[in-house]
């Protein structure tokens, strides 16, 4: 069983907002902030880390764009790699080169690399810049000429999803280890664009992402952090049944679970995606917050859930996003609306039990299997 007073086992850092796109749908600002942490600031936090949270085990940097800071980025790698911790990076691999590959692949166990489209235009316009996808893909090239690994990362939306497949046939071809899907939230600039994919859209293009996991097992990893991919993936979700205890919550959406988010200014979010201020590093003890933040409890407690997550028997392996229940209803704890179980269940092809003994909505909804 995991231990939550042990604190996190993902802590996702960003190093700066700045960077050198400007994506339609980032979180981030993209200009650079003077009251980011200093170096020292981040290697005090680190040691802060290692010291109370034994569950810790690894980082994920992100930003903004971690190489504009790149001498303090391999500063703090460097120093999460003496205390044992694993390291992520996240990068528009625009700023790779020969110069900072060696130190990215000593410090670095993946290297994930936004592309936002299977071909220069849409990467492009997505990302703000022309020539943004031809760097990106001289960045993987030298990363995998490095032998480093690579993961290449799609965030679905209105405008891309028709290159969903095509990613897939680009990463075969260049040798990257995984792919990766997720799709735009509702926040940062992609509140002031309407790109957000469409609920069934997205419904059939994860479904059949992880139908083709199983077909290119052993070629390429295709990969989601979106807790849905568990409703579809029937495959998966019968293995979890059958293996795992499902009474605490052991998947899906894991903010203040096994993860917490630290922003450029030390603030601290239950997730990246989630803008619920819980406190700051420079004032707080995290650990404080970790065992004792409200919200954290709350949210912990998939009992809270509402709408289709309140008895839906998946609660514990998914949990539906709660950023995007936010983004929806205005309220954390609400259904999932890319949930087949929420958008289709005023349709006449989803079909709820009413069992009245069970205490779970019993599954197939109709179109899921
Ligand atoms: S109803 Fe909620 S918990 Fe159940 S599968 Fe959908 S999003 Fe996940
Ligand atoms: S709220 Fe959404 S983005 Fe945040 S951890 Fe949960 S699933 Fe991921």
């Amino acid at each position: 069983m995991f231990n939550l007073h042990k604190g996190p086992k993902f802590i996702h850092l960003d190093l700066t907002a700045a960077c050198n796109l400007k994506c339609i749908h980032c979180r981030a600002t993209s200009k650079p902030d003077p009251n980011e942490l200093k170096i020292d600031e981040i290697i005090k936090f680190l040691d802060f880390c290692k010291k109370e949270f034994p569950n810790w085990e690894a980082i994920l940097i992100g930003g903004g764009e971690p190489l504009i800071r790149e001498k303090d980025l391999f500063n703090v790698m460097d120093h999460i790699h003496s205390l044992g911790i694993k390291c992520y990076l996240n990068t528009n691999g625009t700023l790779i080169n020969n110069r900072n590959i060696a130190k990215i692949k000593k410090f670095v166990e993946i290297t994930q690399i936004s592309l936002d489209g299977a071909t220069p235009e849409t990467h492009d316009y997505i990302r703000g810049k022309k020539g943004a996808f031809n760097k990106a893909i001289e960045g993987i090239d030298l990363l995998l000429r490095n032998k480093a690994r690579v993961y290449v990362r799609m965030t679905l939306s209105m405008i891309n999803y028709l290159e969903a497949f095509d990613l897939i046939d680009l990463a075969l071809k260049k040798g990257v280890e995984a792919v990766s899907y997720y799709r735009t939230l509702p926040v940062g600039r992609a509140k002031k664009y309407n790109i957000y994919i469409d609920k069934r859209i997205y419904h059939l293009i994860l479904k059949e992402l992880m139908r083709q996991k199983y077909i290119l097992k052993g070629k390429l990893d295709i990969v989601s952090s979106d807790p849905l991919k568990v409703v579809m993936d029937g495959r998966l979700k019968m293995e979890i049944l059958k293996k795992y205890d499902i009474s605490e919550s052991i998947g899906g959406c894991l903010p203040g679970i096994t993860e917490i988010f630290i922003n450029n200014i030390g603030n601290v979010y239950p997730c990246t995606m989630m803008p619920i201020l819980l406190g700051n590093i420079r004032k707080n003890n995290l650990k404080e917050i970790w065992n004792n933040s409200q919200f954290l409890l709350k949210i912990r407690d998939r009992k809270n859930l509402k709408g289709s997550c309140e008895k839906c028997f998946l609660q514990r392996v998914c949990g539906g996003c709660r950023a995007a229940a936010f983004g929806e209803y205005g309220d954390y704890f609400a259904e999932d609306p890319y949930c087949p179980n929420s958008f289709m269940k005023k349709t006449h092809r989803y079909k709820i039990s009413k069992h009245k003994k069970s205490k779970f909505i019993t599954f197939p909804c109709q179109s899921c299997y």
